[in-house]
């Protein structure tokens, strides 16, 4: 890696810390996340911005509704050489283990106390929507399917027949995403 860069993302990382970061506000810590990112293209590069926030990222055979987990604590750093690990399910879709790992960076950014040395959470699809979890998907959604960019592909693609499956393409995410993020922004 580049010599500071990791200092940079971690600059990014305070700044969103201070940043509020209620519902309503999400889509503005989206952004500057995306606005970070050297490409401008889509799909959004998920695993990349773990990879540059010192993440390591992983897949593991888990249990049907666990569709992954985000564990920070010593032991895995003396076992894989860093401190930060996201996991998911390899039994899910490529789609939904991308929206997996967004969701879990959320808890990161905002649900991990970081003057604690251990942080440990788990994303069940069967998860009860409390705040916390409400927030965490919101953040997914928007980051890998950012309002203005999902409004301009739905458009372009409304008279297709492959409507769902272009978008699904496009932004790497599942159908039910998609089919969530369509009623989210009121365009069905
Ligand atoms: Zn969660």
């Amino acid at each position: 890696m580049r010599k500071g860069s990791s200092k940079m993302d971690q600059k990014l990382v305070e700044e969103i810390r201070k940043m509020p970061n209620d519902v309503d506000n999400i889509s503005k810590i989206t952004e500057k996340i995306i606005n970070d990112l050297k490409s401008k293209r889509y799909p959004i590069p998920i695993v990349s911005i773990m990879k540059k926030l010192d993440f390591i990222v992983g897949k593991q055979k888990l249990e049907d509704d666990l569709s992954g987990y985000i564990v920070i604590n010593d032991e895995i750093e003396k076992k894989f050489g860093k401190k930060k690990m996201i996991c998911v399910n390899s039994n899910d879709s490529w789609g939904h283990q991308r929206f997996t790992i967004a969701h879990e960076l959320a808890h990161y950014l905002f649900d991990y106390n970081t003057k604690k040395p251990e942080f440990y959470n788990t994303y069940r699809t069967t998860d009860v929507n409390n705040d916390i979890e409400i927030r965490a998907n919101k953040f997914a959604a928007n980051l890998l399917m950012p309002e203005k960019e999902f409004e301009q592909q739905y458009n372009k693609y409304y008279n297709d027949i492959d409507l769902y499956a272009k978008l699904e393409e496009y932004f790497q995410v599942s159908r039910r995403a998609i089919d969530r993020r369509i009623i989210e922004l009121g365009l069905n």
